[in-house]
């Protein structure tokens, strides 16, 4: 998502104002920091630390004393973020923010579960009490930046077309990431190995860099990545104190919403907080399914060793799974019933598309690894610069990274992503990776490296020479420098 290009008047001058929405914002919130008592009890159990470009952040409590602590400990990285998700989200929908806050006044609040209710408003008076002006229905809204505008603007576009013909903009749910989770004898110890990398625009993904190690009053403890302000992993990556594993990719023109269901953010952040199985996972992620942000999810439960893979569709929702095996992801679907009646009209024959491409790829290497597939391994599929597709040109073509490559690199394309509106050169891809196995799982631990997975720098006042079509970005775009491969594991207490 949050890569639409569109250059109008409206949204340069809404980028401007933006701009100085956030330095504002960032001045009130040093003169705030001086001044801060320097201990609150609700936060005497959290802490941050920053290790390898990731911020990390442990939160322990009741919910709304975990949602205090997230507030409180990330107020200046959550103000950046909110500022990056309300530019994109305006501008990629036509709609004022007053718009995302009533939705999620109205419409979402009403159905997250009282937990989150309390861990969302305990956000909200965490940055207050560090001098950022944002209330509960901004949260909320920020929350829901992956499902409001791809699934729900979309959805009411449709619904409203009578009104307003011609005038609304052509939105469609985006594809981020490439993953696998693979066990028995694909693997090296014949145990789970799962991987993820995180595709999305860099304005949203150089933010995506914090690690979450969450001890909930109720339920298993949880280690995921994650971004600013947001209770679930959103690009969702993350293992459970019980032994589950989980990661997704979305699904590439997805269509459907059911106003009546549960906020996307708080089904899958409450299955991992509460999965002890890969049915419970699985029936809990299902438990009142609005259809956002709809996913491929990969789930492993390293207790049994079996993996499962759950195309989550709003009328379909097929599940596979195998004790030996793998199922690769990367942004298509595969049930032909869902294909045909919940995308518009994905094109599983199109092999020059990103995510057949990627698709090809995943199963050459899963094919050629059989046996061998460990963690380091996993490090340098989500790193690969293969082009399935444009084979010819030999070596040269091999380490070509675009968006037919695992590591996907948008910015460098004239093609870009039609498939997710997404023009030549849209400044995406691969924004981070990760990667653990059942090993690790058990300690509660996976690998993460910030920026482009292959280690490669995206700059972004070279960047936005080259291509000033994306100068609307320019107050918000940064540098994304790539950090090494780093070892995470829940309950560390600093870096290094
Ligand atoms: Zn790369």
């Amino acid at each position: 998502m949050l890569s639409k290009q569109k250059n109008t008047d409206s949204g340069v001058r809404a980028a401007g104002l933006l701009g100085f929405a956030v330095c504002a914002v960032l001045v009130a919130l040093s003169a705030a920091a001086s001044t801060a008592a320097p201990s609150d009890p609700r936060v005497e159990k959290a802490y941050r630390f920053q290790q390898g470009g990731w911020t990390y952040v442990h939160l322990e409590g009741s919910p709304s004393d975990i949602g205090f602590q997230h507030g409180y400990l990330l107020a200046p990285e959550i103000a950046d973020a909110f500022a990056a998700i309300q530019l994109f989200d305006t501008r990629e929908t036509q709609r004022d923010w007053e718009f995302f806050r009533t939705t999620a006044r109205e419409m979402l609040w009403p159905h997250i579960d009282p937990e989150y209710q309390q861990e969302l408003q305990g956000i909200a008076d965490g940055v207050k009490a560090q001098g950022v002006n944002l209330d509960v229905y901004d949260i909320v809204a920020l929350n829901a930046f992956e499902e409001v505008p791809d699934y729900y603007v979309p959805w009411l576009n449709k619904k409203n077309k009578s009104e307003k013909p011609g005038k609304s903009p052509k939105l469609v749910a985006p594809g981020n990431c490439s993953a696998f989770i693979a066990t028995g004898s694909y693997t090296k110890d014949h145990q789970i190995v799962i991987a993820h990398n995180n595709w999305t625009s860099y304005l949203a993904g150089e933010r995506w860099v914090v690690i979450f190690d969450i001890v909930p009053q109720h339920g298993s403890r949880i280690l995921m990545d994650g971004f600013p302000g947001v209770i679930t992993s959103d690009d969702d990556f993350g293992v459970n104190g019980e032994g589950i594993l989980i990661t997704e990719t979305t699904i590439t023109q997805f269509e459907g919403w059911d106003p009546n269901g549960k906020p996307e953010f708080m089904r899958s952040r409450k299955a991992l907080q509460y999965a002890k199985s890969i049915d419970d996972y699985v029936r809990i992620i299902k438990e009142g399914n609005n259809g956002g942000y709809a996913n491929d999810w990969l789930i492993g439960d390293r207790k049994t060793g079996e993996i499962a893979y759950l195309e989550l569709g709003l009328k379909h929702t097929p599940l596979w799974r195998t004790k030996d095996g793998y199922f690769a992801s990367s942004n298509f679907a595969r049930d032909p019933k869902l294909i045909r009646d919940e995308t518009s009209g994905f094109d599983v024959n199109d092999a020059s598309s990103s995510m057949n491409a990627r698709h090809n790829r995943w199963e050459e290497l899963m094919t050629q690894s059989k046996g061998k597939i460990d963690v380091e391994m996993a490090e340098q599929f989500l790193s690969d610069h293969f082009d399935s597709f444009d084979k010819v040109g030999g070596s040269t073509v091999k380490n070509q990274p675009n968006e037919r490559s695992l590591c996907g690199h948008v910015d460098v394309s004239p093609r870009g992503v039609k498939e997710w509106e997404w023009g030549p050169y849209n400044p995406g891809g691969a924004v981070q990776g990760k990667a653990t196995d059942s090993r690790m799982a058990a300690k509660m631990s996976f690998v993460a490296r910030a920026g482009h997975p292959c280690g490669a720098d995206f700059l972004a006042a070279d960047f936005l020479e080259k291509h000033p079509e994306y100068s609307w970005q320019k107050p918000l775009l940064r540098d994304m420098k790539a950090g090494p491969w780093t070892t995470f594991v829940a309950g560390q207490k600093g870096g290094e």
